[in-house]
């Protein structure tokens, strides 16, 4: 990261998060983009797109490569991550970013379509054991057994984190590739089944059968719903709350495209990141 405090920090460089980022950049503003590596899985997707005014027929990676040049030769700044957790103080947000925090004055929420749970009685264990964040509940953990689900590399640094302080850590990676693991963390083969345990967290059954018995579990690197990202964010029906300025019922937070809810159309999510970039200009301009 270039700064350590940016105007305005914008999570997801799909459509609506390069939206926003272009027209907060052309007001002048500090302006960090978070997002994976491609930007827009579903766009990227999207094999050819009928409905975007003026280029008929245009490949999805196509118009996202054409999205993607337009942002960067505005000089935006687009890193490579996700953010793990945001909280507020004194009307400043804090972002935690590969373990790193920043510091933004306004917020704009693109993350794409809501997260569905990937385990059965996820949502139900969730804060009874299971948690998002491995380095922010990690203190609660000290001493103790606890299993990591990661669906990408990111989650190494968490795993190493937690060897640390835990008693065992296990790792079950639901990726491909080389992995840099302190060598006191337990690579488990598998697919997770189910959580174990009532009310809290005991453990998780694989789907062959074999049992990992754990106080604490963690699920990393997949998507993260809004409202666990920002404590306090309304969400109805499994979407951001918003108003016709993309406003959400925090102050300085803002949400545009497949996050706020249908239509999941690319002009939808241009229009409102559109909106959402200039208010949240706005908002970052006052004293
Ligand atoms: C197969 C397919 C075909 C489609 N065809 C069409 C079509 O013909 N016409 C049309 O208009 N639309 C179409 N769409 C829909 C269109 O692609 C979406 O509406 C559009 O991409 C939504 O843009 P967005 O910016 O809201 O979200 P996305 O494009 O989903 O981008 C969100 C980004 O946020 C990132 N993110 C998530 N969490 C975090 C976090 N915590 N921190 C940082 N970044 C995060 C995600 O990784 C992602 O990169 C299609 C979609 C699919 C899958």
């Amino acid at each position: 990261m270039k700064h350590d405090f940016y105007d305005i920090t914008i999570l997801g460089c799909g459509p609506a998060g390069l939206s926003a980022a272009i027209n907060a950049t052309i007001r002048n503003k500090k302006v960090l983009v978070i997002g994976a590596e491609i930007c827009s899985p579903p766009l990227h997707k999207a094999q050819k797109i009928n409905n975007y005014l003026g280029i008929p027929g245009v490949r999805g990676e196509e118009l996202l490569a054409c999205f993607m040049e337009h942002a960067l030769q505005m000089g935006t700044e687009i890193i490579n991550s996700k953010a793990e957790a945001i909280n507020e103080a004194e009307g400043v947000y804090s972002i935690l970013v590969k373990g790193e925090l920043l510091k933004s004055k306004a917020i704009v929420i693109a993350t794409g379509i809501p997260y569905k749970p990937t385990i059965p009685r996820e949502e139900d264990m969730l804060g009874r054991g299971l948690g998002y964040c491995a380095t922010c509940d990690g203190p609660i953990y000290r001493g103790k057994d606890v299993l990591l689900i990661a669906y990408s590399g990111e989650a190494e640094n968490e795993a190493n984190f937690m060897a640390e302080i835990c008693r065992k850590v296990y790792y079950l990676p639901l990726y491909q590739g080389t992995m840099e693991l302190d060598s006191r963390v337990e690579i488990i083969n598998g697919k997770p089944g189910e959580i174990i345990g009532s009310d809290f967290v005991q453990g998780l059954k694989l789907k062959n059968g074999s049992e990992i018995i754990v106080e604490g579990l963690f699920i990393l690197g997949g998507e993260t719903a809004p409202d666990r990202l920002i404590p306090g964010l309304e969400i109805v029906d499994k979407h951001i709350k918003v108003n016709r300025q993309q406003e959400t019922n925090l102050p300085g937070v803002f949400a545009a495209g497949d996050c706020t809810g249908p239509p999941y159309q690319v002009a939808k999510s241009v229009g409102e990141g559109q909106v959402a970039g200039l208010n949240a200009s706005k908002y970052a301009g006052r004293k």
